[in-house]
């Protein structure tokens, strides 16, 4: 396991700097031991004044260590179990009970990753966050790519993903017994189907050689994080790569019920596909534990979007299902070669004959970001901070599946599951 990269937070840097809104609450690989810090009576001792720079004692050392825990301090064991893992914070206090100016700083990016008010000072807000269960994956941790740069199919797309592939396997290695297992399997996979409805992605059970485990244990189980029995720990996940990577485990000592199981599963297959914690409390990637939502927030699939920037159809032309669209600079080729339906990194999304447009969104300097076929039927150009600035209207149309054409005779369709036109760009016949 020593090459494999648990998991992690590129995402976290990024949206620090996307503000996205979204209805889902978040959850956790883990749920740390709460009453570590909950019964550290320093930090309830401290919470009226709050603790700050000058301050001096064991709940500047608890602070420390916390944070040390989550990877704003050099951490041996994080830097052992995560491939070029280093800490947040460049230094490190002089003396871990001096709340110093290195303390500080990590004290704000602590707040910063949260979504807290940044202001340094360990406050009772950011002190009621401390104290909520959490992942256990280190906090600003950017695992590295296993595969920087793919070419598929298509010579006008390119992946840049973690994954080499976007059809991947999964296998499940075990069931707990805290319920039906046809259930767990329902729960598993529903949650693996909506990182699908928002990705190019799919899953396809295998019984061996799969991309994506999920287990059950308790324990030591052979990973470097051992599970901790209940309330601890929840579960933990591997980011993309051979071995455990993209491997999910679930703490057996938990107690797990259908849609908990289904919220910290969706979790932690944001891992296994790249993404670390999101400082927006809504999403499913924040890192703390907030309650059962089993639907992704807009910041998860802007994360995932900016993880594999490019989408395309898997035949390499004429269409993009739902879950896929385009990056900047993208084009969906109709089969003959003859019109190219472009994502211009002006932010229009054009239609293309010979190099004249035969149909525009019109929504150049919009700060366009992506346009994505998604699962709801609805083709919709998304700005880089998450909002839609453009969309054909036809959510609703298609449950589940859509499907976006790019035509020999020139037009451009949405076709709904049954077959039906949804929206058209009404260019044929060229
Ligand atoms: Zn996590
Ligand atoms: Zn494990």
């Amino acid at each position: 396991m020593a090459s494999t990269n648990l998991l992690d937070s590129r995402f976290a840097l990024l949206a620090a700097n996307i503000a996205i809104v979204a209805a889902s609450t978040l959850v956790g690989c883990a749920a740390d031991d709460v009453s570590t810090l909950g019964d550290a009576s320093a930090l309830d001792s401290e919470s009226a004044a709050g603790l700050g720079l000058g301050a001096r004692g064991t709940e500047v050392r608890e602070v420390y260590e916390y944070l040390r825990r989550y990877g704003y301090f050099q951490n041996e064991e994080l830097a052992a179990h995560y491939a070029d893992w280093t800490p947040a914070v460049s230094r490190e206090p002089a003396d871990p009970e001096l709340f110093d100016e290195a303390l500080e700083e990590g004290v704000r990016l602590y707040q910063a990753q949260q979504g807290l008010p940044v202001t340094g000072v360990v406050d009772a807000e950011t002190q009621r966050i401390m104290k909520m269960p959490r992942c256990s994956h280190p906090d600003y941790y950017d695992p590295p790519s296993v595969v920087p740069t793919l070419e598929i199919e298509n010579p006008y797309t390119h992946f840049g993903s973690t994954w080499s592939s976007t059809a991947l396997t999964y296998r499940f290695a075990n069931y707990t017994s805290d319920f039906a297992q046809a259930s767990v399997r329902s729960a598993i996979e529903s949650a693996l189907f909506s990182w699908r409805s928002s990705s190019s992605f799919s899953f396809s059970e295998v019984s061996s050689g799969e991309n994506i485990s999920f287990g059950f244990y308790t324990g030591s189980h052979g990973c470097s994080d051992a599970f901790d029995g209940s309330s601890g720990v929840l579960a933990h996940a591997y980011s993309p790569g051979g071995g455990l990577g993209g491997d999910v485990h679930f703490d057996d000592a938990e107690g797990w019920s259908s849609a908990y199981l289904e919220t910290v599963a969706l979790h932690e297959v944001g891992h296994a596909l790249g993404l670390g914690h999101s400082a927006v409390s809504s999403a499913t990637m924040y890192a703390y534990y907030t309650g059962n939502d089993t639907q992704l927030a807009d910041d998860d699939r802007a994360g995932i979007w900016s993880r594999y920037a490019a989408y395309a159809s898997p035949s390499g032309c004429g269409s993009l299902s739902s879950g896929q669209g385009l990056g900047a600079e993208q084009s969906v080729w109709s089969c003959d070669g003859r019109f190219q339906l472009k994502y211009q990194g002006d932010g229009n999304l054009v239609l293309y004959q010979g190099g004249n447009p035969l149909w525009a969104s019109g929504t150049n300097g919009d700060g366009g970001d992506r346009v994505i076929m998604q699962e709801d039927g609805n083709l919709v150009i998304y700005k880089s901070d998450g909002h839609p600035v453009w969309a054909s209207g036809t959510a609703g149309t298609s449950n589940r599946y859509a499907n976006l054409a790019v035509q020999n005779d020139g037009n451009v369709v949405i076709y709904r599951s049954g077959g039906g036109v949804a929206w058209a760009s009404n260019t044929c016949c060229h």
